[in-house]
């Protein structure tokens, strides 16, 4: 059995990542895989899983959900090679420190060498990147301004702004981050399925949904 695991969604689900561990297990379950999605609300003890999800919220909510996550088995978990992948506030999260509520910097969890600072202006709006070649795309809406340090992004930003204007979101190992909102898992199901393989440590068989198909106008119509 696949377990994956939202974290905290009563305050990182502002912009509707939850949607995330969705799209991942019905995709697996498509391909005849069990898998469950549970998820991790306050008070709660972070459970074993093969992926967790940190979504995008606003800044008190995030500041508070890393206070959680500093004192939950969640950060040696991560350091033990536990696969996440990480949206917007999540990805600052993780990083080692992040700007809310105005200048004032708080500290990250210290997972990934990124440091996110309050940046001029909100960046909002569509999201597009290349990612090994492939379109990932959704919408943004954060007010910081990541750098990287030594850290791989995911992607080159061809429309809109992500990290810094330049570059989306970091890869490692083990984790997946992006600026993009969407759910990005539902909108870019390649995504989708390039972590399910990770995760699973297998080949999965091509799907065609609805999903799929959307995707493909969105590269189309982006493409024009
Ligand atoms: N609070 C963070 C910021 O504004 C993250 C926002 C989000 O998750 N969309 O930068």
């Amino acid at each position: 059995m696949t377990t994956i695991c939202i974290l905290y969604p009563d305050l990182l689900g502002t912009y509707g990542d939850g949607g995330n561990g969705l799209a991942a297990v019905e995709r697996a379950r498509r391909r005849g895989l069990e898998a469950e999605l549970v998820s991790v609300g306050l008070g709660d003890e972070v459970p074993d899983a093969s992926l967790y999800l940190l979504g995008g919220g606003e800044d008190g909510p995030q500041r508070l959900a890393t206070d959680l996550l500093r004192g939950s088995s969640f950060v040696s978990r991560v350091r033990d090679g536990a696969n996440v992948l990480a949206v917007c506030a999540g990805l600052q999260i993780l990083g080692m420190t992040f700007c809310v509520e105005g200048d004032d910097e708080f500290e990250g969890l210290g997972l990934v060498d990124v440091v996110t600072l309050r940046g001029e202006r909100r960046s909002v709006g569509e999201l597009a990147s290349r990612v090994d070649g492939q379109l990932l795309v959704g919408f943004e809406n954060h007010g910081g301004r990541t750098t990287l340090h030594g850290v791989d992004a995911l992607g080159t930003v061809i429309k809109g702004r992500g990290n810094d204007g330049t570059l989306d979101g970091y890869r490692t190992k083990n984790i997946w981050a992006t600026y993009a909102h969407g759910p990005v898992l539902a909108m870019n199901p390649w995504f989708c399925d390039e972590i399910l393989a990770a995760v699973l440590g297998a080949e999965l068989e091509p799907l065609t949904s609805v999903a799929d198909q959307l995707y493909q106008e969105r590269c189309r119509v982006l493409s024009a």
